[in-house]
Order: structure tokens, then C-alpha cells, then sequence
């Protein structure tokens, strides 16, 4: 779960929601916990205590800044607590049920909570819990048996207590969702006009050569947006992913980077640059993927040998002959497929060799421990290793330090990207730096200029 996106005020209401679940959970598990102790009823007692201890390591969670662990774990004991208080829900005759209602709430919080996230958090989890509204709701699906029962009294309160804090568990998480659904329609809007103000610009970030030399770059999105300034991809991009909106998007980016391939050609300090382009999987999917990049690519005049797209291992979980027929139809007009984020994702090492890669990069996340973690380093080595067998090149990305450059050089690494060479540039400043880097090409260049000039 990304909770780096579009809209801070996001991740906010999601921290919000989670910690109204906790403490409703708290003081519902504690209250009741005291009751029962006072009624002496030893297994409600017990249940109760789970129940507040639960919610109190939520609370836990929350406070350690690990919301994705807190919404996991509420995603998957609630519905557990909710059924089983279901069962134990001996209410005295004549009065309505209301534990039950707590799986509406825990319904929608999950998707709203998930809403960014795969089937399974998304889909399934609320929908079994609004199965078990249903079921709970019309079936007696309670244990009879007098040691459970508790005194008419307390059984009215309870039924107003689970009905209260069920409405307001509902309550908040419509309110929020209503806030993020305005902030997102807003985002959504600024994003269509950015798409035909042509408000995207792309920045460069060098990959260079053990020897030194800046043997191409990455191009990465940024917005310009006329009030915001610079906005990052990450805060972007899920949210274009989601839209559709990806794709004119990427498109434009893919021509901006092929203009800039066809300039580069043009001249001798540049010619040998290659310029890699993130893909992502909506943009990948849609039918005319293939057509799209090889028309953008031709009339560009750029040489597809210098275009190098970057996908994610998440690609190749699904429709894998489709994908590797797409990915040929591109590897045969030359251009190069390089595996991003690599270790990250499910694909095994052995499953490579399936797809027509040229390169895999190797993720920021072994190169930031790799010297301070043995496994991350016995992982990068085992890559570079399996890469040389599969005759694929490899570079490792946020290379950050002297001393992660010289352990990946020694591990066999020649390729490498991160802030210690330079941080993604505009092109005046990227140019700027290949032209420190490369003197003596530029200054090849610069006399082969004034010898036609002259
Ligand atoms: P990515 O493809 O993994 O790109 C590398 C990211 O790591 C970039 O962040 C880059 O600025 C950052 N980075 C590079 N070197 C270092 C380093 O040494 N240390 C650290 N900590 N970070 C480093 P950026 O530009 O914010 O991009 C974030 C992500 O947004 C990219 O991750 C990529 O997934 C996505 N993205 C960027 N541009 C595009 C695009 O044109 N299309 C699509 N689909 N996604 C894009
Ligand atoms: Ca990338
Ligand atoms: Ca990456």
C-alpha cells in the first residue's frame, strides 16, 4: 500500500479512519470487559480482552507511523471479532440484534482503505463481510447457552452501543471518502488540462559507465503545475494510472524522449546516449501499445537501438504470452526492454529468460543496505551473476555513496545511476554535466564545429 499519493490529505484520513476503529474497538473491549467481569461471565470477559487488545496494539501501530500493518491487521480481525461476537450475540427475546451492523462499517472502511490495492483487499474482504451482514442479519446463527446470557438491561445497552458506534464507524468512513473523492476529482481535472496545456516536462537522470563516462539517462516525468511548482511523479502518477489518464500522458512523454533521442543523434558528444522511458502496466495494456511506440518512434527520426523501455516485474504476472508478444514486436524494431525495479516484485530469477529483456536494474532498495545487510549484497551478486549467464546488462539505481559504487564494481556491476553522479536535471543542466563528464568528446565536437564553420 502506497501511501505516498496523489493527496497528502490522503493518507491523513486513512490514519483518521484507522484510529477511530481503534479506539471505538478500545473502549468498546474495555467497557464491556469491566461488565462482564461485574456479571461474572469468564468467556465474554476473555473475548473483550482480546478485543481491547487489539485495538490497543492499533494504537500502537498507528503511533509507529506502520499504518499499512495497522489496516492489514483491522482488515482481517475485525471481521473475525465481528463474527464471532455475532455468535455469542445471545440477545435476551424481543430485542433486535446489532452486533452485525459493525460489518457494513468494516465493509466500506476495507475498500475505502484499499481502494488503491489488488482484488483480494479491495473486493474480497468486503464483500465477505457483507455476506456475513446478510447472513447474521436473517439467520440465527447464535450458540444458545445460558453461561452467555446477559441481564435484559445490559443487553439494551448493548444493542444501542453496537448500533451507535457501528452508524458512526459508517458515518466517518463516507465522510472521508466523499473528502478524498473531491480532492481526487479536482486532481483529476488539473491532470486532463495539464495533459492539453502541455504543463509535463521531463528530466534527465545520468546512467554512467565505470570508466566515467555518461553512457545514457532516465527520463522521469515532472509537472509543472502553474500554481503547485514542481510536482514529483510519485504524487501523480497513481493517480493517472487510475484515470486513464497515463496514457496521453505517457505517449507524451514517449515523444518528448524521441525528440530528444533524434537531437541527440545529431550530434557527436550525444550520439551514443541511450535514454530509458518508464512504462507503466495500463499504458502497456492497451491494445495499440505496440503501434503507438513504434509510430512515435519512427516519426521522431530517433534510432530505436537508443530508446530503452522500463517496465516492472508486476507486468509479467499476468497474460505472460501476450506480453512477450508486444515485447518482441518492439525488441525486433531494436528497441531495448530493461527490467525496473528488479527484486522487488514476484518474478523468480528463472523466469527471465521468458521475456525478450536487454537489461535489468537492479532496486534503490538492495543498493541503499547493501552494506549494511550481507543478504542484500548475496542477492545483488546473485543477479549480476544470472544476468551475465542470460546475456542481459545490468545497472543498479540510487547509488548514493563512494563506497555502495566500489562494492557493486567489485560484485561485477559496470552500469550505474543514483544522486552521487547527479540528480535527474532539466536538459540544459544534463547537457551541461555530459559536457564536464565527456571534455574530450565535447571538445571533439566543439572543433569539428568550427572546422565546417570555418
Ligand atoms: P523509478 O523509475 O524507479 O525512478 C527512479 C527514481 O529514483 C526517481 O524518482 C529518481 O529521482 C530517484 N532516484 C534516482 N537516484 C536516486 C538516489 O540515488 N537516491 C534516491 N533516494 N532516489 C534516487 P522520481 O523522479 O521521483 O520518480 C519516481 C517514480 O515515478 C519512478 O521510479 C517511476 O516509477 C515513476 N515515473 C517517473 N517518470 C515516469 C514516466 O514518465 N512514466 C511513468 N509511467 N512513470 C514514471
Ligand atoms: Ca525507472
Ligand atoms: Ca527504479
Amino acid at each position: 500500500m502506497t501511501y505516498t499519493g496523489w493527496d497528502e490529505g490522503h493518507t491523513r484520513r486513512i490514519k483518521a479512519i484507522l484510529l477511530g476503529a481503534a479506539i471505538i474497538i478500545t473502549a468498546l473491549g474495555a467497557s464491556w470487559c469491566i461488565g462482564f467481569i461485574l456479571a461474572g461471565k469468564p468467556v465474554l470477559v476473555a473475548l473483550h480482552i482480546a478485543m481491547a487488545g487489539s485495538g490497543m496494539l492499533m494504537l500502537w501501530l498507528i503511533a509507529r507511523g506502520r499504518l499499512r500493518t495497522t489496516a492489514l491487521l483491522a482488515a482481517h480481525i475485525l471481521p473475525v471479532f465481528v463474527a464471532t461476537f455475532c455468535i455469542f450475540d445471545n440477545v435476551p427475546p424481543g430485542l433486535p440484534r446489532a452486533t452485525h451492523l459493525h460489518f457494513l462499517a468494516v465493509a466500506v472502511g476495507c475498500y475505502f482503505v484499499f481502494r488503491q490495492q489488488g482484488f483480494y483487499l479491495k473486493f474480497v474482504i468486503p464483500a465477505v463481510c457483507l455476506a456475513a451482514f446478510l447472513a447474521f442479519g436473517n439467520m440465527s446463527l447464535t450458540i444458545q447457552d445460558s453461561a452467555l446470557l446477559i441481564p435484559p438491561q445490559a443487553a439494551e445497552i448493548a444493542v444501542w452501543a453496537n448500533s451507535i458506534t457501528a452508524l458512526c464507524g459508517l458515518v466517518l468512513t463516507v465522510v472521508f471518502m466523499n473528502a478524498d473523492l473531491t480532492v481526487r476529482r479536482r486532481m483529476e481535472d488539473e491532470m486532463r488540462r495539464a495533459v492539453v496545456n502541455g504543463e509535463f516536462v521531463l528530466h534527465y537522470q545520468p546512467q554512467v559507465h565505470d570508466d566515467g563516462h555518461v553512457i545514457g539517462a532516465e527520463a522521469l516525468v515532472r509537472w509543472n503545475h502553474p500554481e503547485k511548482g514542481h510536482i514529483a511523479p510519485g504524487k501523480f502518477i497513481p493517480l493517472a494510472e487510475e484515470t486513464g489518464l497515463i496514457v496521453p500522458i505517457g505517449n507524451w512523454v514517449l515523444r518528448a524522449a524521441c525528440h530528444q533521442l533524434a537531437l541527440w543523434e545529431g550530434r557527436a558528444e550525444s550520439r551514443h546516449l541511450t535514454l530509458a522511458v518508464n512504462v507503466s502496466a495500463s499504458q502497456f495494456r492497451q491494445p495499440d501499445f505496440v503501434h503507438n511506440v513504434a509510430e512515435i518512434v519512427r516519426l521522431s527520426g530517433a534510432r530505436p537501438s537508443q530508446l530503452k523501455l522500463e517496465l516492472t516485474e508486476s507486468m509479467f504476472i499476468e497474460n505472460i504470452e501476450a506480453t512477450v508478444a508486444k515485447m518482441n514486436a518492439l525488441r525486433e524494431l531494436g528497441i531495448v526492454w530493461s527490467l525496473d525495479d528488479f527484486g522487488t516484485g514476484y518474478s523468480s530469477l528463472s523466469a527471465l529468460h521468458h521475456f525478450p529483456l536487454g537489461q535489468i536494474k537492479i532496486d534503490q532498495a538492495f543498493v541503499r543496505d547493501m552494506l549494511t545487510n550481507q543478504s542484500n549484497m548475496v542477492i545483488i551478486e546473485a543477479i549480476i551473476s544470472l544476468a551475465a549467464k542470460l546475456g542481459l546488462h545490468v545497472i543498479a539505481e540510487g547509488i548514493e555513496t563512494v563506497d555502495q559504487r566500489e562494492r557493486l564494481r567489485e560484485a561485477g556491476c559496470r552500469a550505474y545511476q543514483g544522486y552521487l553522479f547527479s540528480p535527474p536535471k532539466d536538459i540544459g543542466a544534463f547537457e551541461m554535466f555530459l559536457s564536464r563528464s565527456q571534455p574530450a568528446l565535447a571538445a571533439a565536437a566543439t572543433n569539428n564545429m568550427a572546422s565546417v564553420s570555418g
